[in-house]
């Protein structure tokens, strides 16, 4: 058995709509993934849909990942199996979408006062889901302000060159309280190997945390260690999956990047305990 708990859609920044994602995952003989988009979950609810009309054994989990801040460092915080029905998630997840439009809508003023013409509309059609820079990005590149993505980031949209125009961010507690409210498990995304990992684990572990991902192609075999150490230190579960953006060379929704059947039906269990 085969979990992918981490993909990404044209709801967030990923460049497949939710159809070519299952699609894919089909493909790779997986048999339980979650579309883990930014802010919102939009992107499951349509892929659930399209899953429910469709031959297949592949299952969806609904989740989301959040996008959070403590003491000036960014955390990813994915939450599974949650309840997509409960007011706490849909009234943070409707804040946030606003937060972001007035986000992006300073910087394109911003961008205007330096005389680069960037339509709103333009932007917020390029986004389906969660709005973000990487949608101001992509119509500078079409409007032959930068070269690519990386080049708008460089030189109009870093948050070097922005300053006081901050990336709407909630706090690591609130996206932990809001999981555990629908009754789902908070999993701490991707962690970098710091000097303060093991405080930042205690931190979150005490807010709630559930789990770590011990499982990404963005470890080599040193983090993947380290943290499945961690999480037996702190008695937290293992997750993961492939962070599949459709944007990062080498990186597929693949059995190589998922997690296997012991790890998934010890989430399972976990979820039955809430
Ligand atoms: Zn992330
Ligand atoms: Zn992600």
């Amino acid at each position: 058995m085969f979990a992918d708990l981490h993909i990404h859609t044209t709801y967030s920044d990923g460049i497949y709509s939710p159809k070519e994602i299952i699609n894919k995952a089909i493909n790779a003989k997986l048999h339980k993934i979650a579309i883990t988009d930014h802010d919102n979950y939009f992107g499951s609810l349509e892929a659930q849909k399209i899953l429910d009309d469709i031959d297949s054994n592949l299952e969806l989990i609904p989740g989301v990942e959040f996008s959070c801040h403590d003491s000036g460092s960014e955390f990813h915080i994915i939450g599974l199996f949650i309840d997509f029905d409960n007011s706490n998630l849909s009234g943070l997840i409707s804040k946030m979408q606003d937060e972001r439009m007035r986000s992006i809508k300073k910087i394109i003023s911003h961008l205007q006062s330096k005389n680069i013409e960037i339509d709103l509309n333009k932007v917020t059609s390029r986004a389906k889901g969660s709005i973000g820079r990487p949608h101001i990005a992509l119509e500078l590149v079409e409007k032959g302000f930068a070269r690519n993505v990386n080049d708008a980031f460089d030189k109009y949209l870093s948050n070097n060159i922005l300053g006081k125009i901050k990336e709407p961010r909630m706090s690591t507690l609130e996206a932990i309280e809001v999981i555990r409210q629908s009754n789902g498990l908070p999993i701490w995304a991707h962690p970098k190997l710091s000097s303060d990992l093991s405080s930042n684990i205690k931190k979150l572990k005490n807010q709630g945390l559930i789990g770590v991902e011990i499982q990404s192609p963005r470890y080599g075999l040193n983090r993947q260690s380290e943290l499945i150490n961690i999480c037996k230190k702190y008695k937290l579960l293992y997750s993961g999956g492939s962070d599949f953006h459709g944007v990062h060379e080498g990186v597929e929704i693949s059995r190589n990047n998922a997690i296997n059947e012991e790890e998934y039906n010890t989430l399972l269990e976990a979820k039955k305990d809430l």
